[in-house]
C-alpha cells in the first residue's frame, strides 16, 4: 500500500484516510494477502495531516467506519472537531491496528506528526538511514498528535523530549529508542521490508493474527488504549483554547510555518 500524494509530501486528507481504510479492509478479506506494507511514494513516507494542500479536505463528509458517532458536518465548535478527529484520526488508526494480519511500515523521508500515526499503527517499522521522526505540535500548543503512543514507543522519559523539543529524530535514534525495528540503507529499503514481509508470511496465518493480538492486548494493558483516551480529551481541550484565544483551532499555524521551525 503506497501513500500517493507525493506532491504534497503525502499529506494525509480524509480522500487519503478512506482509501488507506478500503486498502485494508481488501486486505483482511483477500487470503491471499499475508502481510500488510506500507510505505510512501516520492521523497518522503508522510508530512502530516493536510493543513492547507488544494486537496484538504476537513469539511466534506464522508462515510463514517471506525464509530456511530455523528458526522462532523453541520456541527459547530468541539463538537464538530471531536467527532471529526475521533473518526479519521483515533478512531481509524485504532482500526487499522487491529488488522489481524501483520503490517509494516516501510518509511523513508519525512515522517512527522500525523505521519507518526500512520508508521505507529503497523505492527513493524522498518525506516531508511535517511528517515527522520518529529511531532513539532507542541508549537500549536497541543501535547501531541491525536493517537498518543508517544510514552508507549519511545518511553516517557525520551516522549517528553521528543514533544518539548519538537526536533527531527534521525533513524538511528528512533531504532536506539526502540521506536523502529531496522535500520537499513536507502537504497535497500524496498527489498529488506519485502524481504522481511516474505518470512512473516510464511508464517501460518491465524498463529501470526493471535500472536499479533497478544502483543496488542499487553500494549493495552500497558495502558495505551485508556491512555490514549485520557489524551484525546487534552488534545481536544488544547484545540479549543487555541479557538478561544487566537480564533483557530492550530492557533493559526499552517504546514510552512511548522517546517520553518527546523
Ligand atoms: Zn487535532
Amino acid at each position: 500500500m503506497t501513500l500517493h500524494r507525493p506532491e504534497f509530501r503525502n499529506a494525509q486528507n480524509s480522500v487519503m484516510t478512506y482509501a488507506i481504510d478500503d486498502a485494508f479492509y481488501r486486505a483482511a478479506a483477500d487470503d491471499d494477502v499475508k502481510v500488510v506494507v506500507l510505505n510512501g511514494a516520492g521523497k518522503h513516507f508522510s508530512a502530516g495531516h493536510d493543513l492547507g494542500t488544494p486537496g484538504r479536505d476537513h469539511h466534506v463528509p464522508y462515510d463514517r467506519r471506525a464509530g456511530l458517532w455523528w458526522s462532523h458536518v453541520g456541527h459547530e465548535g468541539a463538537e464538530s472537531r471531536f467527532a471529526r478527529e475521533q473518526e479519521v484520526y483515533l478512531g481509524m488508526c485504532r482500526r487499522w491496528r487491529e488488522l489481524p494480519k501483520p503490517t509494516i511500515a516501510s518509511v523513508h523521508g519525512a515522517c512527522i506528526a500525523g505521519g507518526l500515526m500512520l508508521a505507529w499503527a503497523c505492527d513493524l517499522i522498518i525506516a531508511s538511514d535517511d528517515a527522520f521522526f518529529s511531532d513539532p505540535v507542541v508549537k500549536m500548543g497541543i501535547p501531541g498528535v491525536e493517537y498518543f503512543a508517544h510514552p508507549w514507543v519511545m518511553g516517557p522519559r525520551f516522549a517528553k523530549e521528543f514533544l518539548f523539543l519538537g526536533e527531527r529524530v534521525d533513524a538511528r535514534r528512533a531504532y536506539e529508542l526502540g521506536m523502529v525495528n531496522r535500520v537499513v540503507p536507502r537504497d535497500e529499503l524496498e527489498s529488506q521490508t519485502l524481504d522481511i514481509a516474505g518470512r512473516i508470511g510464511a508464517m501460518p496465518r491465524l498463529g501470526l493474527a493471535l500472536a499479533k493480538r497478544a502483543v496488542n492486548q499487553a500494549e493495552d494493558l500497558m495502558g495505551l488504549h485508556s491512555g490514549m483516551d485520557a489524551v484525546f480529551a487534552l488534545h481536544h481541550l488544547a484545540h479549543a483554547h487555541n479557538v478561544e484565544t487566537s480564533g483557530d483551532s492550530v492557533g493559526g499555524l499552517d504546514a510552512k510555518s511548522m517546517r520553518n521551525g527546523h
